[in-house]
Order: structure tokens, then sequence, then C-alpha cells
């Protein structure tokens, strides 16, 4: 899956309260924000008000006598709204295969419900419980066990079939149901299913957790104009009438979120590469879009299947290889084996596409590619490890990717994408290990943030180079061959990882991927005679259980513009560099010169004092990047005075040659702008900044950087002046050349207005 992560801010929030089963997310987030004092006082101010324990013994004596099948002693516990954890582990010990036989009547009209039916089979291996199927509640309206009618038992959004009526061994399911739409996403000329996490289950009967995987043999009745896909190849087609029906081959294991299918008035276009077949499905009526980008699409899917299967030593485990290009897809991609499906737009790019966009459309297709065999081949057992997959995918589409576009600085893009992201919430009381709990599938959409998109890529970069790439790239054919068609969790991969290593994992894991937190290294430079006495970095913190945080940097040695990289393994709580010792004394000495290293780097005062005069001189722009990450968590923690990193900042900002350091740059800016001074000292001490933009926008030549100028200039403007100027652009009054300004830049321009009270902004909302 390629997910877009979210940020927190007004529009989020706004988002967030409108759509209420996002609620226990803003409950988290609630948390990291208030810092865990206020978090306890909260709580207790909660507790205050809640039950007395007499009051919650009746409660609970209540519920268990009238709750249905509570006198069933051995299921009641397990089932809750929703799989719980408990729930899923009782039922993979009792369930050892199930193939699912299921019929879909898709009518054309969209208020029209869809029925089916599901003929399920199912071996068990004890009958001391009841068996639990996952269901809609309401959805049921015949059910059959071995031929013979029961009447449906249902508990909260669950089946219950009694134990009494099972054997050992293998049973005959019969259902007939309605599919409840929201995971059919249903539009006037299509439909297509998605059931990540455990939407499967909303849709038709089933065991809807991540380790059981099952055979899917589907069949479909749809309007005859329609073209269906599945997981699995054809069988056949048949058309009576204003119907066709089409029968698909049974698929090989596969979770309940992976198995899918779509239907609709779609395209298709097939080509065959290094001897396999790929088919592409799309509703775009621009023929000559499709043209200009198929061929593309086609040859990038080729490559990636070819890498990975290079890379794993496993050929493409699944039956065929189809893509479903769907115009309002929620996600970038979902890669449902054998028929991935796509955001349209990403991948069929317009004619003036630049680079970005295509290093995207490659990056997403190599992501979903490498999940055929990290995600859809070895599955997570619990949705607790779906970092992993997501992980993996990044990881292997970097690697594969990355050599297609040498003109791209993919160190830099690194370290702007994850380190600042994962260090907002790391840094905070309330961060979570990148492996957290979930008691219930339902909650499993909370899991997603900056920890598990941000640090976890980082994690796995120090695992690769703890362990070496060769040694890395076979632990990991081992694991992709001890788990065929099944499921595995984090700690099995770090078990048979463990065999390729004489590194000590089990710690590594525990610091890195059980335990919160992110290291804070101080480092300490001896100068003595001209030359260098001694240089250390000591932790000055440990992960919420006590560990240090092994990992592999680069310190960076300047002087007179010239630079010297040392590698250093840090995993003591006091590391001592001892080549360093004897050089010339530098001009500053940066601790975090690799992409993979990961935490706050506290400079010694020096080169402290030095970058923060002259950052604008390191010739390397991730240097430059490196460093002020290193700055701006000094500011943030409060070693640094904002006037003085204000001051430096300004110095960089009129110098930044490349756009990607810019753009972080100037959104520093709006946040020590806002966040650090008093309204005074903004008027008074700062009061030249948004002139300074101004100039600066002016100045610029390229498009994209007058832009990144503008909008910083629009979200600090306070001076009477420069709202004149807002407004004066509104009005179009005021043109600037070069500058194009979208209708998003407009809306956002009248909020800026609006906020500062600008007399003439009521008067623009009229129009
Ligand atoms: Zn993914």
């Amino acid at each position: 899956m390629e997910k877009k992560v979210r940020k927190l801010n007004l529009h989020t929030v706004t988002i967030m309260l409108k759509n209420l089963p996002l609620f226990p997310l803003l409950y988290r987030r609630l948390r990291i924000g208030l810092g865990e004092t206020a978090w306890n006082n909260y709580n207790q101010q909660r507790q205050a008000v809640s039950m007395p324990p007499a009051a919650l013994l009746y409660f609970t004596a209540f519920i268990l006598l009238f709750m249905p099948g509570a006198c069933h002693q051995p299921v009641a516990p397990q089932v809750l709204p929703g799989v719980s954890q408990e729930l899923a582990q009782m039922r993979k010990q009792q369930i050892e295969e199930v193939r699912y036989r299921l019929h879909f009547f898709l009518p054309e009209q969209q208020d029209q419900p869809v029925r089916g039916s599901l003929e399920l089979e199912v071996k068990l291996a004890h009958t001391r419980t009841d068996l639990v199927l996952d269901v809609q509640p309401g959805a049921i309206s015949q059910l059959l066990l071995s031929g013979k009618e029961l009447q449906p038992r249902l508990v909260h959004d669950h089946l219950l079939i009694s134990r009494d009526l099972l054997q050992k061994g293998a049973n005959h399911l019969k259902i007939a149901f309605t599919a409840a739409d929201p995971a059919l996403n249903r539009n006037a000329a299509y439909l297509y299913t998605l059931f990540v996490p455990n939407k499967a289950s909303t849709v038709f009967p089933c065991f809807d957790q991540p380790d059981i995987k099952a055979r899917y043999e589907l069949s479909l009745d749809i309007p005859a104009g329609w073209v269906a896909v599945s997981n699995a190849p054809l069988r056949r087609r048949e058309t009576r009438g204003a119907r066709a029906q089409y029968y698909f081959a049974p698929t090989l294991p596969i979770s309940t979120y992976h198995f899918a299918f779509t239907a609709g008035k779609f395209h298709s276009l097939s080509s065959r590469l290094q001897g396999r077949e790929f088919t592409l499905y799309h509703l775009e009526t621009d023929t000559a879009k499709v043209q200009r980008n198929a061929a593309t699409i086609f040859e990038l899917h080729a490559q990636a299947l070819q890498w990975m299967e290079s890379y794993t030593a496993i050929a493409y485990p699944f039956q065929k290889f189809d893509m479903v290009l769907i115009p309002a897809f929620q996600f970038g991609g979902m890669e449902h084996p054998g028929a991935i499906f796509y955001k349209a737009r990403l991948l069929f790019l317009e004619e003036n596409a630049g680079i970005g966009q295509k290093l995207r459309r490659n990056s997403i297709i190599a992501h979903e590619t490498a999940h055929n065999w990290f995600g859809n081949l070895v599955t997570m057992k619990w949705f607790n490890d779906v970092w992993l997959k997501e992980v993996f995918a990044n990881f292997m589409a970097a690697k594969m990717v990355h050599p297609n576009f040498p003109e791209v600085n993919h160190q830099l893009r690194f370290i702007h994408s994850h380190q600042p992201a994962a260090y907002e919430e790391d840094r905070s009381a309330g961060t979570h290990p990148v492996q957290q709990p979930l008691p219930n599938l339902r909650e499993a959409s909370l899991l997603y943030g900056s920890i598990i998109y941000q640090k976890a890529p980082v994690a796995m970069k120090q695992l690769e180079s703890m362990m070496g790439e060769t040694a890395f790239r076979q632990g990991l054919q081992a694991y992709l061959q001890a788990f065929p068609f099944g499921n595995a969790s984090w700690d099995d991969l770090i078990r048979i990882l463990n065999a390729h290593t004489p590194a000590d994992l089990a710690s590594w894991s525990r610091a890195w991927v059980k335990e919160a937190g992110m290291p804070w290294l101080k480092a300490k430079l001896d100068i003595q005679d001209g030359k260098i006495k001694a240089y250390s970095l000591s932790l000055e913190n440990r992960s919420s259980g006590g560990y240090t945080w092994p990992q592999q940097t680069a310190l960076v040695v300047g002087k007179n513009g010239n630079t010297r990289l040392f590698p250093l393994f840090i995993d003591q709580a006091q590391n001592r560099l001892k080549d360093l010792e004897g050089l010339e004394a530098p001009d500053y000495i940066l601790p975090n010169g690799s992409e993979m290293a990961y935490g706050y780097f506290q400079l010694d005062p020096a080169s402290e004092a030095y970058l923060l005069e002259h950052l604008p001189l390191l010739q390397d722009e991730f240097l430059r990047q490196a460093a002020w990450l290193c700055l701006w968590e000094g500011m943030l923690r409060g070693h640094i005075a904002p006037a003085r990193l204000m001051q430096s900042l300004m110095n960089c900002l009129r110098q930044e040659p490349e756009l990607l350091v810019l753009s972080d740059r100037l959104d520093n800016l709006v946040t020590l702008y806002w966040g650090f001074f008093d309204q005074q000292t903004r008027l008074s001490t700062y009061g030249g900044v948004e002139d300074s933009l101004w100039q600066w926008m002016l100045r610029e030549v390229e498009a994209d950087r007058k832009t990144v100028f503008f909008k910083t200039f629009m979200a600090i403007a306070q001076h009477p002046k420069s709202l004149q100027k807002l407004d004066d652009l509104w009005h179009n009054k005021l043109q600037i050349p070069g500058l194009k300004l979208t209708e998003l830049d407009h809306t956002q321009l009248l909020y800026e207005l609006s906020v500062r009270n600008w007399p003439g902004v009521e008067a623009m909302l009229q129009q």
C-alpha cells in the first residue's frame, strides 16, 4: 500500500472532527500534543467522573448475564466487536484450511444492493470452541451447515456456529448475504473492492485476519458491457442477454485484505515483456494519454519484477500480473496479488510531467511490485507489523529506482523526507515505538504515522548497514523461503537475520523497533596546539526501556572548504573517535554526515559557532541540510537561542541554491517567526523579514523558487503595506511576472488576509 501520511494541521483537524471514526487518532495526537504530565492530569479528571468500583462490578455482572452467547463459556471472552487479537489467536489454533467459493451479483444501478453467496469449506483442528466468522450485522439471509438450514446466531459483527454442530476436519457452510457498500466503492460506471485492513467482512462472511490465508474461487454476474478483474486468471466468460458471467480460477493462498475484484467499463491493453504477459485496465478516454504512457508503465513493471526476482532469488509467485488504474483510488496503489490497483493519474502522466512525477511513478510501481514478495508471499501475522511490509517495499523501491534517476540527490531527498518528520513525533513525550500493540483490528488504521513512515525506513537502513548488504540480502532470502504463502512476525525476521550476522540484532531491535524515543548524542572536541586532541560523542539519554541505539554514522570534518569523511559506529555511552586525533584543528565537525544518522546530534561549541555563521559556505547540499538538522534541534531543545538561529536562517535563505533545501528553510522560518517570538519582537526586530522575502521573490527567475518565497511571504505578512500587496494581487491590480497562483493559493491568500482582520476581506469573500 502506498499511503500519504497525515500531517496535523488545521485542515486535518477539521477533517478528523468531521469524520468521527477517525476520532481515536485525534485522541492519540492529543496525548502527544499534551505531553505526559498534562495527559495524566486530563485522565485523572476523566476518571474522577467515571464509575465508582461497586457500580462497575454491577455493570459488568449485568453485561455478562445478558450479553448474547454469554452462557457459552469458551467463546464468550473473545466475541467483542471487531477482530480482537485474542479472537484471532483462538481462530488460528482452530482453523487449519479455508476455501471460499464466492459469487456476487453486481447490479448496474448503484442503488440496488450487491447480493452474494458463499460456499465455505473450513477444516478444523478441534471443536472445543464455537466457530466465529466476521460479518456485517444484518447481512445474512440464509445459512446452511452441511446442507441443513440453521438460524444465524449473531453477536456484534460475528456469526457464531455452535461447536456442537461442528466436526473435527472438513465442515461445509453455505451462506447467502448482502454486501455493505463502503468497501465496494461503487460508481456509475465501475466498482472496486478495497479490503485493507479488515473490510472484507463488510462484504462477505469470512475470517478477517491476515494469518488465515485461503484460496478464493470467485464468480461474478455483471452487466454485459462491463469487464471484471480479480486476483486469479479468468477461466471463462459467458454472456446471457444483458448480463455476463465471469468465472475465475482459484487463487493461491492469500489473506482477506489481499482478495480483490473490480468490474466496470474498463478498456484493456496487454504487452508481452521478458516472456511474461502484463495487462493494463483503465477508464481513460484520452487515448493519446494512454498511448503516451502505456509502454513505459509496462516497461517499469517488467523491470521491477525482474529486479525483485533477482534480489530475492524467488520467481514471481502469483498466477498473472494485471494493473488496474482507477481514477479516484484512495491510495497511490494497493498491492492485490495478481491485480494491483493504482490511482490512475500517478501512472498516466501529463505530457509536461516533471522529473518529480516520473520519479514518483517509478517508485510507486516498484513499491507495489515489491509487495508481491514482502507482504503478499510472506505476510505479517497481525497488523501491528504492517509497518514492516511498507518499509520493505520502500526500501526495495529505492534500490531499484534510484539508479534510473542519477540527476537526483537521493541522499538529500531521504533526510528531507524522513528525519524531520520522525523527530517531530519522536522527541515528544507521547511518542511510541515502531512496533505498537494492536488489541483489535478495528484500530489498525491508527498505526500509520511518522514513526512508521519516517523513522522505520531509517532503522531499516541501519539494519542493512550493520549486517552488510550481502548478509542482509541472504537473510531476507532465507526469511522469504521459510514462510512462502504464510505469515511471519518481526521477531521471526530478526531470528532469521541473526543467523547471518555476528551483530546482536535482538538488542538492536529492542532499541529501534520495540522501544520509543531518539538518541541525544553530545559532541566534545578538545583542541591543543592547533590540533585535535580528542573528539567524542556521549549518549545523554536512553530508550524508554534503558537501551542505547546502536547506529552507523559518518563524521564530516571540514576545513577551508574541504571535507573528510570518517565512518563511525556508535554503540556505547561514550564513543571516542581516535582517527581524528592529531588532525589539524577543523572549521567544524558534523557528526550526522550520513543519511541514516538518527537523533539529536548536539554539535561541539566551536563547530556550532562556525556553522551558525558560515553554513551557506558548505558546498554539498546534503551537508547543509544535515548541519541545519543539528542547529534546528538544538534550538528546539533550548541549546541555541531562537534569535541566534533566526540570524543564521536569514543568512541561509539569502543564498540557498537548492530548491528542496530552500523550501525546508522557508518552512522553518514560518515556524520560528510565529512560534518563538512575541508579537512585539516580530514587528520591531523582524519587521524587515517580510520585505526581504518580497525582494528575494522578485529577484528569482525560476517559477518554483518564486512560488516558495511568495508563499512564505504570504504566511508571515503583517504590515499594512504587505497586506495591501496581497489585496492588490487578489484584485489583479498587481502582477508579478513569472509568479503563477493556483486556485488553492488564492484561497490561502484570502485565509491569510482574513485571519489578519484585513478590512477588505468581507467584500472579497462576497466575490
Ligand atoms: Zn505499500
